[in-house]
């Protein structure tokens, strides 16, 4: 008799390679696991063959749900229709390249059953190249002193919540979402596993360079106007620093007559401030744009095809 159901979300996008070696190491895992399982994949518009491996293995095993979005929506979104549509007493996140250990199933459950809404795993940044661990390290430096939700270096969405974490997450219907600090804004009681990093085992990451700097500016934007604040702040320190020159200057004019052309001040004045505003643009850009984007309530997602039955096939999901 099984003690109840653990639902694993598992985004996928060109995972093709990945899909069956996935399901295999989950099946094996859960053989001597008391909870009975379901795998929801999400196929995030992959351009490979990955719905097709999906498709296989839903055929032959009533435990394999998935969901195929009409094209990539990016793997927040992906998550959020994970969350939608499981079913468990409590849910597991993980991504389909292997990085994330099935041996850190047991240890979950085990912290499910002591009471944990929230169980997630933590991993050092062995194998990661040296420039982007410390790109990393100090980017959640300064990030933790700005935003008011508390985020940690090596903690991603590898973790189990219980079915009250998902439901509190279900109440968070923004369209830009950034997980790690929703994850972290819910709240509730957690545990901290900690684990070797692995890596990908085949096919390369979705993250380029660029994709991962975008990332850590939705940190920063999504969870408080710290940065609007901080543009006004400068913006007020230069306006007063800007007065107290002129002020100095037309005493000296007053003074002394003109005595020099005043090039160098009058150019630095200009690419400072210069400078200075249109940081400050593009910080209020950046809010206006998410406030625009929030107001069109536009769906998440939209389903192409699916094998949760309950009548949204091809269907637009909130
Ligand atoms: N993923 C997704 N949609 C995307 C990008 C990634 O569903 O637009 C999935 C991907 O298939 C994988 C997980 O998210 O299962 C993590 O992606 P990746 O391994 O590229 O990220 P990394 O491990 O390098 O952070
Ligand atoms: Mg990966």
């Amino acid at each position: 008799m099984k003690s109840g159901l653990i639902s694993i979300i598992i985004p996928s996008f060109n995972e093709a390679s990945n899909i069956e070696l996935i399901y295999k190491a989950l099946d094996k895992e859960f053989a001597d696991i008391h909870y009975d399982y379901e795998v929801l994949f999400i196929n995030d518009g992959s351009t490979d063959d990955t719905l097709h491996y999906i498709k296989k293995l839903a055929s032959n095993n009533p435990r394999v749900k998935y969901i195929s979005f009409t094209r990539n929506f990016g793997k927040e979104v992906a998550l959020l229709a994970g969350f939608q549509h499981v079913n468990g007493d409590a849910t597991i996140v993980m991504d389909a390249d292997l990085q994330h250990p099935c041996s850190l199933i047991k240890p979950f459950i085990k912290g499910f059953e002591e009471g944990y809404h929230q169980v997630i795993a933590k991993r050092n940044r062995k194998g990661d190249g040296r420039i982007r661990s410390c790109l990393s390290s100090l980017y959640y430096c300064i990030i933790n002193k700005i935003v008011e939700v508390d985020l940690r270096d090596g903690i991603g969405d590898f973790r189990l919540l219980s079915r009250k974490a998902v439901e509190a997450l279900l109440m968070l219907n923004e369209g830009n979402r950034f997980s790690k600090g929703l994850f972290s804004w819910i709240g509730l009681n957690q545990k901290i596993i900690y684990y070797d990093n692995v890596a990908r085992q085949n096919g390369k990451s979705k993250w380029s360079f660029s994709k991962l700097f975008n990332y850590g500016i939705d940190g920063v934007i999504s969870f408080n106007n710290k940065p609007l604040r901080l543009c006004f702040y400068t913006g007020a320190f230069i306006l007063l620093l800007s007065l107290v020159y002129i002020f100095v200057n037309l005493i000296m004019i007053i003074r002394d007559g003109i005595t020099e052309p005043g090039y160098f001040t009058t150019i630095s004045a200009v690419l400072f401030l210069g400078g200075v505003q249109l940081l400050s643009l593009g910080v209020i850009g950046e809010y206006i744009g998410r406030i625009y984007y929030e107001t069109k309530k536009r769906p998440h997602y939209l389903i192409q095809e699916t094998n949760i039955n309950n009548g949204e096939n091809n269907e637009s999901n909130q």
